[in-house]
């Protein structure tokens, strides 16, 4: 059957694809539906065509799978944050679990898996659990202020003040800055022309200490907020409010933050805690997004680690040192190699604030830093921790690390195809996997973290 753009179709989704989306078949030919779930059986209009497939769009639920639910937020559909609020929360965890198993197994020649793997780490309550957001500010058709999220691979606002992944306080915040922008005729900026004031709000949260910051992004210096002290007065009387701020960025650029901050009010930063250990959080800094599954999620880390308090542990990719210092309460000395000068700042900031003295921290490349002190002055580990980016590890890494030959390495990883494929080259290399567990850390939307156990084979 030849198919054409706008053709509307009936057919029944059969498998989720990588990326949460539903995926169905009409005469053999697939197509992927965006917010469609296992055993829907919809009419739905087709949006573009390639070869062997094509996307779709649901017209309409003829019948629902039996996994969907309503999504609890009333523009889950159009907003590009969440992608998985139709399906219920259990289905999403099975989902994620299958991901990394099915990954281990096809990627990584991995078989029988599934007895090495833990059952799935889901949040408590799978709501209201972020404690960073960044909104954009826009207009409507009628030229009004706006904010909320981005639509799906666009740049327009779907509005809302009310995110339920987001923490809570966030709707009051919202609505006191739209409220002040308004009385004062605040801009919103403009990509377009590059015109207008306010860019995005960032909001922060300690969920542990209760701490809140406020960060206005603008095009422009202080001056362009006039009567800012009415937004301060009222944003100060919220319980909690620690820190407002200001960030500058003139630039024509599609990244949030400048490099400048201005201090508004109170501290320039918020402090939380995950687990014991303490952090200082400043708008620029990059910190855990769900503190409640990151401490399931390091705390996985660090049982693998299976620390005895002898031992030296390399920390690789380590950030701010968040697992680095998880690891130093029971190390005993940890090192951790990050390729970005600012979060080590944080990262040794971090250490000092928490009394560490057994963390030593190294700026650069783990590929070019772990060979070079390896080479150099014949470093040593018991355990390397690793935690890439997407794109996982560079093979020049995996082949030090071999060299090295710690008795344990503990892969986490926010990618389970590049996890995959390094535990192959791992494995092909002397290690085998011991024990596997995937903690869900983004409810609702179709990342998925795990943590990989692997030993040395002789040992
Ligand atoms: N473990 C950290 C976050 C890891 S995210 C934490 O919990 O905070 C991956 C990190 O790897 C990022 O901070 C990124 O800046 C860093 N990174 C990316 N490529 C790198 C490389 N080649 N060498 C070292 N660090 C790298």
């Amino acid at each position: 059957m030849e198919f054409v753009k706008n053709q509307i179709v009936t057919l029944t989704i059969e498998d989720m694809g990588t990326n949460g989306e539903g995926v169905g078949r009409v005469d053999g030919f697939t197509l992927f539906i965006k917010d469609a779930v296992i055993g829907d059986v919809i009419e739905a209009k087709i949006l573009k065509l390639k070869k062997n497939y094509g996307y779709a769009r649901i017209e309409k639920i003829l019948e629902p799978g039996k996994d969907r639910v309503e999504p609890v937020c009333p523009v889950a559909r159009q907003c590009g944050g969440c992608s998985l609020q139709h399906l219920s929360y259990e289905k999403q965890l099975e989902w994620k679990f299958d991901k990394v198993k099915n990954c281990l197994e096809r990627i990584g020649g991995l078989e029988h898996i599934e007895e090495k793997m833990e059952p799935v780490y889901g949040m408590e309550d799978p709501y209201y659990y972020r404690n960073k957001a960044q909104f954009p500010v826009g207009t409507d058709r009628n030229g009004q202020l706006i904010t909320g999220f981005y639509a799906g691979r666009t740049h327009s606002i779907v509005e809302n003040t009310h995110c339920c992944i987001q923490a809570k306080i966030n709707q009051q915040i919202l609505e006191m800055v739209m409220e002040y922008c308004h009385r004062n005729h605040i801009t919103a900026y403009d990509e377009k022309n590059h015109k207008g004031v306010l860019r995005h709000i960032l909001t922060r949260v300690g969920f542990q200490t209760g701490e809140i910051m406020v960060c206005l992004i603008v095009n422009g210096g202080k001056k362009k907020l006039v009567n800012l002290g009415q937004l301060v007065d009222d944003l100060k009387a919220i319980s909690g409010m620690t820190s407002i701020t200001l960030n500058i960025n003139k630039e024509k650029t599609n990244r949030i933050l400048g490099d400048k901050i201005i201090s508004i009010w109170g501290q320039d930063y918020i402090t939380d805690y995950i687990g014991n250990v303490k952090y200082q959080i400043s708008p620029l800094s990059f910190y855990q997004v769900n503190p409640a599954q990151t401490e399931v999620l390091y705390g996985k880390a660090l049982e693998y680690a299976n620390l005895q308090g002898e031992e030296t542990v390399w920390d690789l990719y380590c950030g701010i040192g968040t697992i680095s210092l998880f690891l130093a309460q029971k190390a005993k000395k940890v090192y951790g190699v990050e390729i970005i000068p600012q979060a080590i700042e944080d990262a040794r900031q971090n250490a000092k604030i928490n009394g560490f003295d057994n963390v030593e921290f190294f700026v650069g490349k783990a590929e070019e830093v772990l060979p070079r002190e390896y080479e150099k002055h014949g470093v040593y580990a018991d355990v390397i921790v690793v935690d890439p980016p997407r794109k996982g590890c560079d093979e020049t890494l995996l082949d030090t690390i071999v060299t090295m030959a710690p008795k344990r390495v503990v892969y986490v990883s926010c990618d389970p195809a590049t996890l995959a494929r390094d535990v192959k080259i791992l494995g092909e290399k002397g290690y085998q996997v011991e024990k596997v567990s995937v903690v869900d850390q983004f409810g609702h939307t179709s990342h998925v973290e795990s943590v990989v156990l692997m030993s040395r084979k002789d040992k």
